[in-house]
């Protein structure tokens, strides 16, 4: 750390983290990213082991990652580990928090799903005639989503839909679909259902992250300088000019404490992270929002039919196999009547085969049945909006302290009638086009997984025009400390059903560019 004071000290070097470091350099402003795990290096860390080789034989240790379904033994080194960073939560309300420490975050593991918001998203308030809206809108956006998606090589058809906003997209040939494609959309499109396909980032080389597309670049103007196992526990303020001035941090091996002195401070921990990182500092939250709103998707819904021309492997050729992607349908007219706000995306996939609970069988009748249907199934799930409520939250949990003495977040989030109206809106309306297609329903459950399963944790330092009612201003900036900025998914005002990686790195790219330009004015 030979540059103090740096002029912008990052915290993160996830999506977010990234995305600030290489436009911040590109524009000759000198950073430090401070990361709270190990670079890795796959080619030099990765072993190939058989599992009887392993101690409990690939499922992983128990208690390590309670929470992290993605887990096993296998990859065990890339997660969080549960019993070193643990949080907590009310017993009858689950919370599962998916962290990555390594440089890079999440960036290096994410499914590469890219979808924008729209301006159902952004003016939510007045879509929903309740809650409220962002600060801006979709066209306020768009410029910096159409370059995000060129860095990440985003591939998309577009359609020219509101609620699915199209962008700067690789056209892909999805190839034919298959009949039973064919016919799901022709009934979904009868009932007003667009039916589209699957949009991603392709990155470079079979890796979309922070490590290869943004911070090469960074690194290559010699500005920045990145410091691994480096965990921030707590940002200072100047008392005389309220000011961010700089971080203390802990070692993570020799757990000896640092500090470092920075003229901006950016914060891109992750959503939650960054916001206990805040509230363990006591810092710009006059408006006292801050770790309320959380929100993230729901996950869940199933509903399976099999198509009876399929079974007994005597499915003809283009029957089945392939994909539908449905963006939100529901409550996009003013008029529309329903017992939920918001919406969600369905997804449907045909060609695979039933699971043995589906079935009150066993033995060989069950192996049987399971022959039967191979392949002869369409699957469909949904991907919802949840509601932001300002109970749903996090706060400092002082009783507990993760390794490195610093006091963990309790987390609270709670679904309420909207979530369970809307998932049960979705599995009657793929079970009515099952049943309208002729096809047997072998399955359908309406229950979806606990709040944070999505892996999309968003909201507690949301954005907004009036500093009362939000802790950040409309390019990511504390209303209470000019120069610190927040700029992974805490800023977010409503999650959308949207996977929201592509919006947080079109913020945080606009955010930093705000920064470069209130610096280069010297208004910071
Ligand atoms: C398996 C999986 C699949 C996913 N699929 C999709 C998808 O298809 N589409 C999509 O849009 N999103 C997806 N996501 C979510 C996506 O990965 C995240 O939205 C995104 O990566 C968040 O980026 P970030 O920079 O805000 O945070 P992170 O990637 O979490 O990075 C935060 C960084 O901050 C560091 N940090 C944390 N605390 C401290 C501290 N105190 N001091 C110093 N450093 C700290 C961490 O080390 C970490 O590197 C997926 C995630 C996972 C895990």
């Amino acid at each position: 750390m030979a540059r103090q004071p740096y002029d912008v000290l990052i915290v993160g070097s996830g999506h977010s983290g990234g995305m600030a470091a290489n436009i911040l350099t590109g524009k000759g402003i000198s950073c430090l990213m401070l990361n709270a795990g190990p670079q890795t290096d796959m080619s030099r860390d990765r072993v190939a082991k058989p599992v009887y080789e392993l101690p409990y034989r690939g499922f992983g240790e128990p208690g390590r990652h309670p929470h992290i379904y993605q887990a096993d033994e296998f990859n065990a080194n890339i997660w969080v580990d549960e019993r070193e960073v643990p949080y907590t939560y009310d017993s009858d309300k689950p919370y599962n928090w998916v962290r990555v420490r390594l440089l890079g975050g999440r960036s290096l593991f994410w499914a590469r799903e890219s979808f924008r918001l729209s301006d159902f998203e952004f003016k939510a308030a007045e879509v929903d005639g309740t809650g409220d809206s962002w600060p801006i809108s979709h066209a306020d956006l768009d410029p910096y989503y159409s370059r995000v998606e060129g860095i990440f090589r985003v591939f998309g058809r577009k359609e020219g839909w509101p609620q699915f906003p199209d962008g700067n997209f690789i056209e892909i040939d999805y190839g034919p679909d298959s009949l039973s494609v064919k016919k799901f959309i022709e009934l979904a499109t009868a009932r007003g259902i667009g039916c589209s396909k699957g949009r991603g980032a392709q990155g470079q080389n079979g890796l979309a992250s922070s490590i290869n597309l943004l911070l090469p670049d960074a690194l290559a103007t010699g500005k920045l300088e990145i410091v691994p196992n480096a965990i921030v526990r707590q940002i200072t303020v100047d008392r005389n000019t309220g000011r961010a001035n700089g971080a203390y941090f802990i070692d993570r091996h020799s757990r000896r404490e640092m500090y470092v002195q920075a003229r901006v401070v950016i914060l891109a921990a992750g959503t939650l992270e960054s916001t206990r990182l805040l509230l363990n500092s006591g810092i710009a939250n006059s408006s006292g929002v801050m770790g309320h709103y959380l929100v993230d998707q729901i996950y869940g819904v199933n509903v399976v039919a099999s198509v009876p021309e399929a079974r007994d492997g005597k499915a003809p050729a283009g029957l089945m196999g392939g994909s539908v992607f449905m963006p939100r349908f529901r409550n996009l007219k003013k008029d529309e009547k329903r017992n939920f706000i918001k919406g969600y995306c369905m997804r449907i996939g045909s060609g695979v085969g039933a699971s043995p609970e589906m079935f009150p069988l066993y033995g060989e009748e069950l192996q049987k049945k399971l022959d039967s249907y191979a392949g002869s199934c369409v699957v469909g799930g949904i991907y919802g909006e949840r509601v932001p409520r300002f109970e749903n939250h996090v706060r400092i949990n002082k009783d507990v302290k993760d390794t490195w003495g610093i006091p963990v977040l309790h987390i609270v989030a709670k679904d309420s009638d909207n979530e369970r109206n809307m998932v049960k809106d979705a599995a009657d309306t793929l079970e009515e086009i099952y049943r309208a297609a002729g096809w047997e329903i072998v399955s359908r459950t309406e229950r979806y997984n606990p709040p944070g399963y999505s892996i999309h944790e968003l909201g507690t330092c949301r954005m907004g025009d009036d500093p009362k009612t939000s802790v950040l201003n409309k390019y990511n900036q504390s209303h209470d400390i000019k120069n610190l900025f927040v700029v992974d998914g805490s800023a977010f005002v409503t999650c959308g059903w949207q996977n929201p990686t592509m919006t947080i790195l079109a913020l945080a790219m606009r955010a930093s560019e705000y920064c470069a330009e209130q610096m280069r004015t010297g208004s910071l």
